[in-house]
């Protein structure tokens, strides 16, 4: 298949507006196909089951997991699973069609195991201290769980140098725009 375009993992550190960017895409580029997740968490108001997640129950989660469905999964924030359908992935790609999976860096570990062929991309942030801003925001957690998000942070961005390339999200539209003919041009 010349033509078959490899799949597209899009990770960062956490708060770098990776969500945004990927619903950004989903509703802006109708030509590019995005994974939609298994979650075991709540829906947040707005979200659409089959949509933005597809909302799992703990039990149905450990059934897909069992039957080999997911081609990575992972505990994010040490809360919920979430995970990407295999199939539909594998679908997407048979069908010529630009495949975008938006997940977290332990879920791009696996994904770099199991479809080494993908092409991985960070989404960096502007700069440090606009990440420590996003993440802390206007000081409303208190000073231990300020240093374990920043300690955090510090060994998300260092995985950068695992990646394939590095995207800067200084703006929404723009670093949309330069995923997508990132997508077209490989
Ligand atoms: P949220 O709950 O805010 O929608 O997402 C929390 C985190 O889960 C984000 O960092 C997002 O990248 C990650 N995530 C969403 N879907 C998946 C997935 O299918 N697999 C993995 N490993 N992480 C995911």
């Amino acid at each position: 298949m010349p033509d078959a375009h490899r799949a597209v993992v899009l990770a960062g550190p956490t708060a770098v507006g990776k969500g945004t960017l990927a619903a950004h895409i989903r509703e802006h580029q109708p030509d590019v196909w995005v994974s939609v997740s298994m979650t075991t968490r709540a829906p947040r108001p707005g979200e659409v089951d089959g949509v933005h997640y597809h909302f799992v129950s703990p039990a149905q989660f450990d059934d897909l997991v069992a039957r080999g469905e997911l081609l990575e999964w992972a505990v994010v924030h040490g809360r919920n699973r979430y995970g990407t359908p295999r199939q539909p992935v594998l679908d997407a790609l048979a069908a010529g069609r630009m495949a975008l999976l938006e997940i977290d860096l332990q879920g791009a570990r696996q994904v770099r195991r199991t479809m080494p062929e993908a092409l991985f991309v960070f989404l960096a942030p502007p700069s440090w201290e606009e990440l420590v801003h996003r993440l802390v925001g206007r000081g409303t957690e208190d000073a231990a769980e300020r240093e374990r998000r920043l300690a955090t942070a510090k060994v998300e961005l260092a995985a950068q140098r695992e990646f394939d390339v590095t995207i800067v999200n200084d703006d929404v539209r723009r670093a949309a725009d330069e995923l997508v003919h990132l997508m077209r041009t490989h």
